[in-house]
């Protein structure tokens, strides 16, 4: 392609765009394969109540690809990618529909309101029709209360209006779905402007949680972030709480819930069951 450089003015690519491309194609095509040879899975995590002695109420699903050859890859791998290609929207409809029938075997089994959030890319929203009803359609086709499911978006989609976000959004709330925002704090959006999108939960970044320290600036602002959520009517999520001083420190400052290897890695949903029925036997 160099070569014709000069001669051709309509050819921009340079060898390095060519392999790039070439590259985004392979592994879109390994990525559809992927997903119709069944290779992903759902891993869950816990979400617990720490107001309630960390008790498991809720759970994320998070993607996992189990490579036949290569073994585990994580979303850092190839959710970009995905994104790029568009093949996100498929991967997320499967997803969506997985998680949703776990939460309905969880709500039947342990808890009648179990939730169970699942991730949606900026590329998702934005080709996504005006009115997406094919999710809401789907939790009424099992016969779900439509709040058994909760999306996660980053902060970063609520800035840029462009793609009528805002009227999804409300959709979405219409319809009865929760939204949460993720990664709280890496993006640049105000609290107060979080109003106007009807949101459910904030989930503090890991970035903040990580970092806690009597005085520190991180617990400021965490301690910043829940008074100003609880007073919008927000509830908040702390992701990433890895010690036992983080989670004190976060349920000190009034923190619903947490989320971090503390509690639990992801696992397999078989292994999520195996928690959940432990929890029950304490319970009762
Ligand atoms: P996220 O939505 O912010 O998910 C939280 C990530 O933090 C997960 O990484 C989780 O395993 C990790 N994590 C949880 N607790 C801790 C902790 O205590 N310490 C540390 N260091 N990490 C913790 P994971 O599963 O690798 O996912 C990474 C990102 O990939 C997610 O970040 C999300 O943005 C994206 N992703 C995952 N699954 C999906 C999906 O199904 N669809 C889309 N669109 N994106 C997804
Ligand atoms: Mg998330
Ligand atoms: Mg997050
Ligand atoms: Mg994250």
């Amino acid at each position: 392609a160099a070569k014709n450089k000069g001669r051709n003015l309509y050819c921009h690519f340079t060898p390095d765009m060519q392999q790039h491309v070439e590259k985004h194609i392979h592994i879109a095509g390994e990525l559809r394969a992927a997903l119709a040879g069944k290779q992903f899975a759902v891993y869950y995590q816990p979400i617990v109540d720490l107001t309630r002695q960390d008790r498991v109420v809720k759970a994320e699903a998070l993607i996992r690809w189990i490579h036949p050859i290569q073994g585990m890859i994580m979303p850092i791998e190839f959710i970009t990618i995905a994104e790029e290609t568009g093949v996100i929207n498929d991967i997320g409809d499967w997803i969506f529909k997985e998680a949703a029938q776990q939460a309905k075997q969880w709500q039947q089994d342990y808890l009648s309101h179990f939730q169970i959030s699942v991730n949606k890319s900026p590329s998702q929203f934005h080709t996504q029709d005006l009115v997406h009803s094919d999710w809401t359609d789907y939790l009424q086709q099992l016969d779900m209360p439509s709040d058994s499911i909760v999306v996660e978006i980053t902060e970063g989609l609520l800035l840029d209006d462009s793609h009528n976000v805002a009227k999804k959004l409300l959709h979405f709330k219409e319809n009865g779905i929760q939204v949460a925002i993720d990664d709280f704090g890496t993006g640049y959006s105000a609290l107060a402007y979080l109003k106007k999108f009807h949101i459910e939960y904030l989930k503090i970044d890991q970035s903040f949680t990580q970092n806690l320290a009597p005085g520190s600036s991180d617990l400021a602002l965490c301690e910043a972030i829940i008074v100003m959520a609880h007073k919008l009517g927000i509830k908040v999520i702390a992701e990433g709480i890895e010690t036992q001083q983080q989670r004190d420190f976060l349920a000190q400052a009034g923190c619903d819930y947490g989320q971090g290897y503390l509690f639990a890695k992801p696992m397999p949903a078989c292994e999520f069951e195996g928690l959940l029925t432990a929890q029950q036997a304490v319970e009762s």
